[in-house]
């Protein structure tokens, strides 16, 4: 049975910090996670919902993306559609129903890892930072080393704000969730690939896939090879069964892994032909 004797409603995410020096605290923004995973000795329950950080704004280098913004936010807000080749909104707009959409928040999208979460292998893709607050201050970290700092979000440290870098914004984009149903949680392969062609050959690359382990997966060895290549049949072959073996490497027993090592590699190279022309 949960012990909840207190709920506060801070006005900032400093004032959320303090009020959670507490131990058996937490904060909750969208609680469409936290409504079934509540830990059950919380005593005080710090509640977002007077705090103004859903905002997505451009500074000079970033698109900034408060850690309240919606999954709805984000599908509908402008940069979003149009920066990135629109893939911050489209990728917001295929998660769940409208509902969950309405009330997820990026930040307790990327608080705690999940296979089938979408905003990890979106940020990883993006080579994004995080903004943290804790009770010792500020301070900012590159999004894939997040849970390498030692923190328990929600519990001693807030998410602020992720800032997308916007020299990736012309890039070549594709977003691809192979699931089911077209908004399910459960997606077999979840594919964010981004790169940049110059004179015919690969100047960036990322190639991002998500559903298929707690973090999303990634290859620096593979795409560090590609640089400065031309695309040609025999890379675009050799590339498709690298990440197949990659992805199937994973788990190799388990019968729904052959499918997705098979699918990664036909959508790495349907992606490799796309971006040759
Ligand atoms: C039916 C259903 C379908 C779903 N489908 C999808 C889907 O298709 N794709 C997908 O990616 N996700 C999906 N989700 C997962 C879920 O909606 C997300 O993980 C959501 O983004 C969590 O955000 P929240 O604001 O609701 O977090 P909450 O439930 O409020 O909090 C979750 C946890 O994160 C912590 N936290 C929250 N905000 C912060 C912050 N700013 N800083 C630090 N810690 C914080 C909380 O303390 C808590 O521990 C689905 C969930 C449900 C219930």
């Amino acid at each position: 049975m949960l012990k909840i004797k207190n709920i506060y409603f801070p006005s900032n995410m400093r004032e959320a910090i303090t009020m959670l020096k507490k131990k058996k605290s937490i904060f909750i923004a969208g609680s469409t996670f936290s409504f079934k995973a509540l830990p059950q000795d919380i005593e005080d329950v710090v509640l977002s919902k007077k705090i103004k950080l859903n905002y997505i704004k451009k500074d000079s280098k970033n698109l900034v993306i408060g850690s309240l913004a919606t999954f709805n936010d984000i599908e509908n807000d402008k940069y979003c559609k149009t920066l990135f080749g629109g893939s911050l909104s489209m990728s917001a707009s295929q998660c769940s129903s409208q509902l969950i959409r309405n009330m997820a928040t990026i930040g307790g999208n990327i608080a705690h890892t999940n296979a089938f979460n979408i905003w990890p292998v979106m940020l990883t893709m993006l080579n994004s930072k995080v903004k943290i607050i804790t009770l010792k201050g500020e301070k900012t970290a590159l999004y894939k080393d997040l849970y390498k700092l030692g923190f328990i979000f929600g519990r001693n440290a807030l998410i602020k704000e992720i800032m997308i870098p916007l020299e990736y914004s012309k890039d070549n984009f594709y977003f691809h969730k192979v699931s089911k149903i077209k908004s399910s949680w459960d997606s077999y392969l979840t594919a964010a690939f981004r790169s940049k062609i110059k004179d015919g050959k690969i100047k960036d690359i990322k190639l991002v896939f998500g559903a298929v382990r707690a973090l999303p997966y990634e290859n620096i060895e593979i795409e560090k090879d590609l640089l400065n290549h031309e695309i040609t049949d025999d890379l675009i072959k050799e590339t498709a069964e690298r990440y197949s073996s990659g992805i199937l490497s994973i788990n190799p027993n388990a019968k729904i892994n052959k499918y997705r090592s098979q699918l990664a590699g036909n959508l790495v190279s349907y992606y490799l032909n796309y971006i040759r022309r």
